[in-house]
């Protein structure tokens, strides 16, 4: 019987856990290995942060949904590819074995690294992080004002320092909250996008400082590439996210940044039994973005193409679109949105993003995750 896994519970993989009882139907064994039974929605990540949406709302239970299918679901870590032999090493100890492979593990927020500080340091990524975040924040909140500190003036900075504003405000306590940029803040859109953020995170209080970036991080202070220091008891990284480093480890092709490498069909440049998609690949056409946007719209062309190698049959082309639709949710109802030359902000934004992103939870959450879903985590926060 053919083995297909699955590395990664991800944005690209929801088409084909949710269509696999077809897939096992043709006579193929469908297996997947991923950290963790709950996968998060990340374009809601930051309103977790805030206290808007519950954690149930926002996640697929994966580990049911392939179940319920008649797949396998191992909640373990894959350590080790061995692409000659075909083989997995697991955290667990475990060796795998396939046929197709197919990746989709995400990215991680590479340093600082965790250190003696007194300083409470979280990664933007896995979106999971901002439950823990939020709690300690409303802990340390009772007893003092905090001072915030978000590094990195990408979407997902800007994101973050808008949601702790509203966390903060929600809970009646007070922080400065500080966003520092290398470079100029959201460089990589349109000025309009830009202008329109600083003038939001302005009326936010939030202070932004660009063209400097984190040097050092000593005890209660970080210390910034013009000298100065600031004063820090939480720092947010969402400086860039890289792939991880499995993939380079395993002698799959890889580009610079340590990216599967894959043609038009989103399948390895090196290996043709292996697959991928989201954050984790590089797609040799063209350079994308690493936005969930992409991740999305590769889950046809992944359950074609992985049903396709199985079956010795023809492959689908993805041709991903030419820009994508941003839209930056900024804690407080309000949201800014840029497509192309468009741009605009104020609630219309902010609901057209949460109607999009609830449509997309809808389609995937078929465990009776909303239903199920009042856990210990959830309590204390509250719904939109
Ligand atoms: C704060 C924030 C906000 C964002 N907002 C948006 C937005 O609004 N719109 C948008 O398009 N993009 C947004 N992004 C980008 C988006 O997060 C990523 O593009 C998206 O998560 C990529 O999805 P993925 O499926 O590739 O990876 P992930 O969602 O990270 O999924 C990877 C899965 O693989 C598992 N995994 C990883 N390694 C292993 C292993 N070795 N063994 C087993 N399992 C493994 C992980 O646990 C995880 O479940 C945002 C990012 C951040 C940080």
């Amino acid at each position: 019987m053919p083995d297909l896994i699955l590395i990664g519970a991800g944005h690209a993989h929801l088409t084909v856990m949710k269509e696999m009882a077809g897939i096992i139907a043709r006579g193929h064994r469908v297996t997947v290995v991923s950290d963790g039974a709950f996968q998060y929605y990340s374009g809601m990540g930051p309103g977790l942060l805030a206290g808007r949406y519950r954690p149930a709302r926002i996640r697929f239970d994966v580990a049911t949904m392939v179940g319920d299918r008649g797949g396998r679901f191992l909640n373990d870590r894959v350590e080790q590819i061995d692409p000659h032999r075909r083989r997995l090493t697991l955290a667990s100890g475990k060796h795998l074995t396939y046929d197709t492979l197919s990746l989709n593990t995400g990215s991680y927020v590479p340093g600082p690294a965790p250190q003696k500080t007194d300083i409470h340091l979280y990664p933007a990524k896995p979106v999971e992080v901002f439950m823990t975040a939020r709690a300690d924040i409303a802990a340390r909140l009772r007893k003092q004002p905090l001072r915030i500190i978000v590094a990195g003036g990408g979407p997902a900075g800007v994101e973050i320092a808008a949601n702790a504003r509203a966390l903060v405000r929600r809970l009646r306590g007070q922080a400065a909250i500080t966003l520092v940029n290398r470079g100029t803040l959201l460089s990589q859109f349109i000025p309009a996008v830009r202008r329109k953020a600083l003038a939001k995170l302005k009326r936010l209080g939030i202070r932004v400082m660009e063209n400097t970036s984190l040097a050092a991080i000593d005890d209660r202070a970080v210390v910034l590439t013009n000298g100065r220091k600031l004063p820090c008891d939480t720092l947010f990284s969402a400086v860039g996210t890289l792939p991880p480093p499995l993939i380079r480890s395993s002698g799959l092709a890889v580009d610079q940044s340590g990216g599967l490498l894959v043609n038009h069909h989103l399948q390895s440049v090196s290996h043709p039994e292996v697959f991928g998609g989201g954050d984790c690949i590089a797609f040799q056409p063209r350079p994308l973005a690493r936005v969930g946007v992409y991740a999305v719209r590769q889950n046809p062309i992944l359950h074609h193409n992985l049903l396709a190698a199985l079956e010795g049959r023809a492959l689908e082309r993805f041709v991903p679109q030419q820009d994508y639709l941003l839209i930056l949710n900024m804690g407080d109802g309000t949201g800014i949105l840029n497509r192309g030359r468009l741009t605009f902000g104020g609630w219309p934004a902010f609901w057209f993003k949460h109607i999009i992103d609830d449509r997309f939870m809808r389609r995937f959450q078929l465990s009776n995750e909303r239903r199920n879903g009042r856990t210990i985590e959830d309590r204390g926060t509250a719904p939109v």
